[in-house]
């Protein structure tokens, strides 16, 4: 008889926040590839009605819903309306953040708060609101979206890079709070990647240059190359691993 694949994620329901474009989506691609229902999230409903029509286009199973992820009570119905009517979820991919780049000694209050709480609160607020059916059930994987700026600064993002490191931190926190229920807590911080949030660096030639060099892999990441870790840590192959940070950054982070 052949071996179920310790990869296998067929009959989970996946919940990845900001998942109507770039890195969100991606993730949840593959999560469906692997057999999991996904449920995409985001603010805006054209935007995620296109994401969800391209996934099922390709066969795979996806829902919408839509909620502000920095709103507790916004995030605490939306998990409650996923369970009821798509499933109770097995994996959550706390994905949705934002970028603001601007000297620190001018960085706008209101986007100090805004980054804090679209990139940390956030996590929290849909996290409380999954968790308590996933320790009921004695499972559930949950994975936060990190940066390789969990571990190192750039000019003129001081506070995204605050915010990154708190994501790093909480999951170290959720895993020893939650792991002795049978949850797994994990973080995956990317490297560099070509999506909407980064526009600014993209376009210019000038990073892309540095960004080559600096890189050892000598090149910007495809986000098809997350899809590894989050099937991973999604999956009964990463069973024991918790409060683990994965960098997939074609080495960024090792080197200097
Ligand atoms: P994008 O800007 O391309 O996508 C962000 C997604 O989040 C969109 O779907 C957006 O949809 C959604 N979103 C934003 N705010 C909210 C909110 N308040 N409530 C619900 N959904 C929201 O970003 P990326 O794909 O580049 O980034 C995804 C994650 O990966 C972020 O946490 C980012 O910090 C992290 N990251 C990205 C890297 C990169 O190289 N791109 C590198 C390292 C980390 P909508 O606006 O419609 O709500």
């Amino acid at each position: 008889m052949q071996k179920k694949s310790i990869f296998d994620l067929t009959g989970k329901t996946a919940l990845v926040t900001g998942s109507s474009q770039g890195i969100g989506l991606a993730l949840a691609r593959g999560l469906a590839q692997h057999g999991a229902k996904v449920v995409l999230n985001g603010r805006n409903a054209e935007k995620l009605n296109a994401a969800v029509g391209q996934l099922r286009e390709e066969n795979l199973l996806a829902e919408t819903c839509i909620f502000d992820v920095t709103d507790e009570q916004s995030s605490a119905s939306g998990v409650a309306q996923i369970e009821t009517s798509v499933g109770t979820i097995d994996i959550l991919i706390n994905n949705a953040g934002m970028q603001f780049r601007t000297p620190l000694e001018d960085f706008p209050v209101e986007k100090w708060e805004e980054l804090f709480r679209t990139n940390v609160s956030s996590a929290f607020f849909v996290s409380r609101a999954a968790v308590a059916g996933m320790i009921e059930r004695r499972q559930g994987k949950i994975i936060n979206i990190a940066s390789v700026q969990s571990e190192l600064a750039r000019p003129g993002i001081a506070p995204y890079t605050a915010t990154k490191g708190a994501i790093r931190n909480l999951t170290r926190g959720m895993c020893t709070d939650w792991a002795k229920h049978g949850l797994q807590i994990n973080a995956i911080a990317p490297g560099y990647f070509k999506t909407p949030l980064n526009a600014a660096l993209v376009e210019s030639a000038e990073f892309s240059e540095w960004l080559q060099k600096r890189t050892p892999a000598g090149r910007w990441g495809e986000v098809d190359e997350l899809v590894g870790a989050a099937v991973f840590l999604s999956s009964p192959a990463s069973s024991f691993i918790n409060g683990h940070t994965l960098y997939v950054d074609g080495g960024i982070t090792a080197s200097l």
